[in-house]
């Protein structure tokens, strides 16, 4: 049961008869990518921001809250799920938008960046919780915001729990690299403990800009650890996956989690059945070392937190049985969700 639902947990309640809106932005590094890659290569990235003709076609078990945040709001923009850690949605804006987005009913809401107020209500609900070690500042994307209201949060949030890890969730590093300024960095590195996440999810991702930008946070003294999605017909190949993680470690990038697309509204035709995509994670195990694996896992739908799907996906009979049967599995709660097989 959730402390305070506020405006935002209205998201959840969307008809999913409602036009499911998703701004449209193709950020310029990343046309950059787009116009200097492969044709393969480029339908891979292009991909990702351009709207799929299938993106108003809704299924049954699509929801607008996937991941069933908003049961778990404390403050109108913090969601405390796990025991020791918590999201923090900063703002509904992005830097370019993926039109895979598991949060795009949250995101077609166009909330601004988190407000003072907003803010103190956050600093005030961690200073009382010292159990929760750890923050995800998400959205949307921070790195949408500007220096100054980056520097306000931050600071706000170090200033009442200089404990905390601040796990800084982008796809800056991506989709605007020359966002990562001398100025952004030297806030990044006041406010350690401090982690960048970036999202990156094909190997056609990292170009020269993109490099760069990892070495300089890394130059920096801050880690960065990676989040990828399993999207069809973009990175669904062990080869490319195995490329993406081998080279991510070689960077210095840590690769984090693959994750299975949600059940978010309108983006089927991204998602890779668990039927295909247990069979693909062995390959992509087999052929990885430890430090190059990331973790296989999916949100249970509804609000029962991450599952790991690397140990479903090395019992192969799980993955064999006739007839297929949907995953159902005990999600943090103790309640049984369930994801479909096909
Ligand atoms: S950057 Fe993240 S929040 Fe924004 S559209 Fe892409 S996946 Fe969604």
């Amino acid at each position: 049961m959730s402390e305070c639902e506020g405006d935002l947990g209205a998201w959840r309640n969307q008809s999913l008869d409602s036009p499911i809106y998703l701004p449209v932005g193709i950020p310029v590094s990343f046309q950059v990518l787009i116009d200097t890659s492969s044709p393969q290569v480029a339908e891979a990235l292009s991909r990702q921001v351009l709207p799929h003709p299938q993106e108003s076609q809704v299924q049954d078990d699509e929801s607008f809250d996937p991941l069933g945040e908003a049961r778990y709001l404390v403050t109108p923009r913090l969601v405390h799920q796990y025991p020791s850690r918590v999201l923090l949605l900063s703002t509904g804006q992005c830097l370019g938008y993926c039109r895979y987005c598991f949060r795009r009913g949250f995101i077609a809401r166009s909330t601004g960046f988190i407000s003072p107020q907003e803010q103190k209500d956050v600093c005030s609900w961690l200073s009382t919780h010292p159990e929760v070690r750890e923050i995800l500042v998400s959205g949307g994307d921070p790195l949408s915001a500007g220096i100054n209201e980056l520097e306000r949060l931050l600071n706000g949030i170090h200033q009442v729990r200089p404990d905390i890890l601040i796990r800084f969730c982008t796809r800056g590093v991506i989709y605007a690299p020359e966002r990562f300024t001398r100025e952004l960095l030297l806030l990044l590195r006041s406010v350690r403990p401090l982690w960048v996440i970036p999202h990156i999810n094909h190997p056609g991702e990292l170009g020269p800009q993109q490099r760069q930008c990892i070495e300089k946070i890394l130059d920096s003294g801050i880690s960065l650890q990676s989040q990828t999605v399993l999207l069809n017909g973009i990175n669904d190949s062990a080869g490319i996956l195995v490329d993406l993680f081998q080279t991510l470690a070689s960077l210095g990038v840590k690769p984090g989690y693959l994750f299975q697309c949600d059940l978010a509204p309108g983006i089927s035709a991204f998602r890779v059945p668990l039927s295909r995509s247990l069979p693909l994670w062995r390959e992509v195990r087999r052929q990885l070392s430890g430090l190059s694996l990331p973790e296989f896992a999916v949100d249970l739908p509804g609000g029962g937190g991450k599952f790991p799907l690397s140990a479903v996906a090395i019992q192969s009979q799980i993955a064999s049985v006739s007839p297929p049967a949907p995953l159902r599995v005990e999600g943090l709660d103790g309640k049984v969700y369930t994801y479909p097989y096909d």
